[in-house]
């Protein structure tokens, strides 16, 4: 057995999951919303799975998502791509694996930060590529010149970056923006950037993607799911965008993970990023008022809620809130006392983990929320 696997847990994701399942406790750990999702992009796809062609797709996706995600950029976010720059994939985690795969030698160095997500680190390693995990702190979990500078040498090759930030719900801000693209540009280091959570941002704020900052449209891979666009998170379609040199070499590592992806979900994707910016604006005011819900319930009974500006989630501070606790016991006494899974923040780290932090799921209809918080009535 290859001894990365051998080692590995089940992802935490799962692992909450299936205690959710098993103890019938309510779900605000796995970030999933529990609406149906758009119904036009559901029609579409469904449509799509009767009406058309159900036979392999072209490798690099159909020539309408790939056009979609295209309009798509130009309009939300003032990218120029052209359509021969994406690769659709089964989800954002193939497009993290592809580019990963595609990109990383044995011995290159990948500059990561923790908290990470949980994927990153198993596929940097199983590339054979060394990781240099950089530590955000809490509250504020900023980048530093100098934290970057420490982990920097003539062997870093890739950086790895979540944009929004799961599991902080932080976005980066444009100075951290500019530290990055000098980095990248000055150790000639291609980024990839995990942008799954760029819709999905509130208060009015914009997302800046890295790949439009000065010298960084020739080293950007852009990584995008269409789960988290249209709270669809089942659906694993997503894409990476990149220059034609770098494309090329990630779509030799997609063509033997998946080749493609079901085409009617491409249909649906395609329609859905179509749609008017009402309907992103709509979106973001929906999840807005949920996180504000839950913010305000858990400040009620006393929690120390740290600010979300982004993803479906949103994490308390134990010490703050009185807890004497670490996050996994607190996790495993909201689980069996009250009946509520999240997320220990220690899952996200590789070394040196963050204990007293937990995040919760507010991607919920209003009645699953008021559930979750009765029950949290019960305090340790
Ligand atoms: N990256 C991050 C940061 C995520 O939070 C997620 C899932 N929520 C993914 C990647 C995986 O996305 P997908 O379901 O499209 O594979
Ligand atoms: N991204 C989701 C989360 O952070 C989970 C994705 C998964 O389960 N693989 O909860």
């Amino acid at each position: 057995m290859n001894p990365i696997y051998a080692s590995l847990g089940t992802t935490i994701f799962e692992a909450m999951s299936a205690r959710a399942r098993e103890t019938g406790a309510i779900n605000l750990g796995q970030g999933f919303p529990d609406g149906r999702g758009p119904e036009d992009v559901l029609a579409e796809a469904s449509r799509a799975l009767l009406e058309e062609s159900n036979q392999y797709p072209p490798m690099a996706g159909t020539a309408a998502l790939r056009q979609a995600v295209v309009d798509h950029y130009r309009v939300h976010q003032g990218l120029d791509l052209a359509p021969k720059e994406v690769i659709v994939t089964s989800g954002a985690t193939e497009a993290l694996a592809a580019a990963i795969f595609a990109l990383v030698t044995p011995g290159d160095e990948v500059v990561m930060f923790q908290p990470l997500y949980d994927a990153y680190l198993p596929l940097v390693e199983r590339a054979g590529g060394v990781a240099k995990l950089v530590r955000l702190e809490p509250p504020e979990w900023r980048i530093t010149a100098e934290a970057l500078a420490a982990v920097a040498s003539d062997r870093t090759r890739l950086l790895i970056l979540n944009n929004p930030l799961n599991p902080t719900g932080t976005m980066m801000t444009d100075a951290e923006l500019m530290l990055l693209a000098d980095f990248c540009v000055s150790h000639d280091a291609i980024a990839v950037c995990d942008e799954v959570w760029e819709h999905v941002v509130f208060d009015g704020a914009t997302h800046r993607p890295l790949i439009a900052l000065p010298g960084m449209r020739e080293r950007t891979v852009k990584i995008g799911s269409a789960g988290k666009i249209f709270s669809l998170t089942g659906w694993k379609v997503g894409w990476m965008c990149a220059a034609p040199p770098i494309a090329q070499i990630l779509a030799k590592a997609h063509q033997f993970l998946t080749f493609t992806t079901p085409p009617n979900l491409q249909a649906g994707a395609a329609f859905g990023l179509g749609k008017d910016v009402a309907y992103f604006t709509g979106m973001r005011a929906g999840y807005q008022r949920s996180r504000d819900r839950l913010a305000a319930g858990l400040e009620k009974l006393g929690y120390a809620v740290l600010p979300s500006a982004a993803t479906y989630f949103l994490a308390i501070d134990l010490p703050r809130s009185g807890v004497n606790m670490d996050d996994v016991q607190f996790c495993n006494w909201l689980i069996e006392e009250a009946g509520v899974v999240s997320v220990p923040f220690s899952a996200f780290y590789a070394r040196h983990p963050v204990t007293s932090v937990v995040r919760l799921c507010f991607a919920k209809q209003d009645a699953t929320l008021d559930a979750a918080l009765e029950r949290m009535a019960r305090r340790p």
